[in-house]
């Protein structure tokens, strides 16, 4: 089997304005950018309102291993199969952070013969959005040390500064700072941190705004730190949403492409799904749904990360209501929840799968608690044996839940007919009973046990004296309206990551809260997430190189 670039590279291109043609889409509404990417027009959503919207598919995973399994390549592969059974499909992704594509993970368009294209474009710096996220980001922290150095008229406490600064990339010598060293010239010294950009909150508010006026709104409202009184700063009070409006303008506009079987697919925004929601832009859903009969969408991690804060979170911000879901599954997966090491995840052990599925069991749960019609997909890997796949078919039929072998990465669409065909079966099904997991009325606790115990099946939540104390001044804010952005390992349902399958008699730790007021949201940090990650003992970076005459190699 080729690796991702290579078939990547066989693969002929067409020119984008094609793509937008097959849309439907006129000169005014796009703009070339290359020959192979363009970005939409601020006012094409303005424009195709009055149209009706096409269904959304949301397609989620169980808990993954650390090299993912395979999401985004499904997405790819099955809106290339609606395509050939001639529906008019539209792939919606997040765009890949340059720091995982450095590190350890591998790309984030895809792979095989289901990849988003140009693939060395969009895993690197694509069309500049996340720079210019990066840009705004620090632009704010050099307004905040400014200000302070200025005389501090706004009276920040510099220890209470939360907005930090952001760099693209894995680099853990940043994750703890000091800056304004150097005597009164170089500023006010102050402890300072760097996360990776896309877990900036300027990636979430980006993603979640619905136009520009709403943008700029949201920037407004993000809370940069507290004052010596402990009252909330705001960028409004710092005057600066302008400016970082005027950065973000351009990469408010999502990205156009297509796939390895010319599929047209939007590519915009990318946040974290542990301290951010984990799901492209609503201005990239909204308007494929406007410009096709389906939209295929991921959320990052699993269904206890990803599909919740879809569900949760960006749905209500949207108006976005999936039709149906699909529910990724791998046999190396299930190994791993049944118990199988790493390194003999390539040997048959059914035993281990039917210990492990019981984790596929407790996502399928969630989504069943959500009112939403879904089909279990089985990513299928060369390493797969014959016995292991009739294993987990089989539990699927003994449960009544619709399963599809599925083998987009070898075989492009063709390889995802049959689970195009259940998904189009799925998404005729009435959703009036989609229900949210916890009412926005819900206090904040009330809010965050009830995730703990209906998507992660915990026993309850246990409160640090910090977090009691931080959802009492958040609610005293106005903020306990909004909902609850959960900062949680992707391993496992628990907040530990050596919980593997399904855990059961837990309690999950709350260590800290966060407030996203211009997201819109309070993030809920359970054990230690890290915001900037580190690079492994050999970061796939030492494995890309160029050919004298262009060619990019090593990149997955
Ligand atoms: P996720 O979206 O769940 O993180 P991706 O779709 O990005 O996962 O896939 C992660 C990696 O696994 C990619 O390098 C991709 O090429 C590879 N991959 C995905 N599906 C398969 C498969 N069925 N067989 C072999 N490799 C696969």
């Amino acid at each position: 089997m080729k690796s991702d670039i290579e078939i990547a590279q066989e693969t002929t291109l067409k020119p984008i304005n094609e793509i937008a043609t097959s849309l439907g889409l006129v000169e005014e509404d796009w703009e070339p950018y290359g020959r192979t990417k363009a970005k939409l027009s601020a006012n094409l959503q303005e424009k195709l309102e009055h149209r009706p919207d096409g269904k959304v598919i949301l397609v989620t995973s169980i808990n993954p291993t650390p090299a993912g399994e395979g999401k985004s390549t499904v997405t790819v592969g099955l809106g290339q199969a609606l395509n050939k059974l001639g529906k008019k499909a539209i792939i919606a992704l997040r765009e890949p952070s340059l720091g995982p594509v450095m590190g350890l993970k591998g790309g984030a368009a895809g792979g095989g013969y289901s990849q988003v294209l140009p693939m060395e474009d969009i895993n690197l710096h694509f069309t500049g959005d996340l720079h210019a996220i990066t840009a705004a980001n620090n632009a704010l922290s050099a307004l905040i040390d400014n200000h302070i150095h200025r005389g501090n008229k706004l009276q920040i406490d510099p220890r209470r500064v939360e907005w930090n600064r952001v760099l693209d990339m894995n680099d853990r010598a940043l994750r703890q700072v000091v800056v304004g060293l150097g005597g009164p010239a170089r500023g006010v010294p102050r402890e300072d941190s760097f996360s990776i950009t896309v877990a900036s909150e300027i990636m979430a508010v980006l993603c979640l705004a619905k136009d520009l006026h709403d943008l700029k709104r949201r920037l407004k409202s993000i809370v940069i730190g507290y004052t010596y009184d402990e009252d909330p700063v705001t960028v409004e009070d710092l005057e600066a949403e302008g400016a970082l409006t005027v950065l973000l303008k351009e990469a408010l506009r999502p990205n156009l492409v297509q796939t390895t079987e010319n599929t047209p697919a939007i590519i915009h925004g990318g946040p974290f799904a542990n301290i951010a929601h984990g799901c492209n832009s609503i201005i990239a859903t909204s308007s494929a749904a406007k410009l096709g009969d389906y939209v295929v969408t991921e959320a990052g991690f699993g269904a206890d990360l990803g599909a919740e804060k879809f569900l949760n979170i960006k749905s209500r911000a949207g108006k976005i209501q999936p039709r149906a879901v699909v529910i990724v599954a791998t046999i190396r997966a299930l190994k791993m929840h049944g118990g199988v090491k790493k390194s003999e995840l390539k040997e048959e052990n059914v035993e281990a799968i039917s210990t492990g599925v019981a984790n596929l069991e407790k996502h399928i749960e969630t989504i069943k608690s959500f009112g939403l019609p879904f089909v279990v997909a089985i990513n299928k890997f060369p390493t797969d044996t014959q016995n292991e796949i009739d294993f987990l078919k089989e539990w699927c039929t003994n449960n009544k839940v619709e399963v599809a072998l599925t083998d987009v990465w070898q075989n492009g669409g063709a390889g995802g007919l049959e689970l195009a065909e259940k998904v189009v079966k799925a998404a005729d099904e009435p959703t009036a009973d989609f229900k949210h997991t916890y009412s926005l009325e819900d206090p904040l606790e009330e809010k965050i046990r009830k995730i703990a115990q209906t998507v992660y099946g915990a026993n309850d939540i246990v409160l640090s004296k910090k977090a009691s104390n931080q959802i009492s001044y958040f609610e005293k804010q106005g903020w306990g309206n909004l909902p609850v952005c959960m900062a949680k390992t992707q391993y496992a349902l628990s907040d530990d990551p050596t919980q593997i399958g399904r855990p059961t008699g837990f309690t999950i730790q709350i260590r800290e809260l966060r407030a996203s007021i211009g997201a819109g949201f309070i993030v809920v940090l359970t054990g230690d997430v890290l915001t900037m990650p580190g690079l492994p003992q050999h970061p796939a970076a030492l494995n890309m190189d160029v050919t004298d005459d262009g060619r990019i190699a090593g990149l997955f």
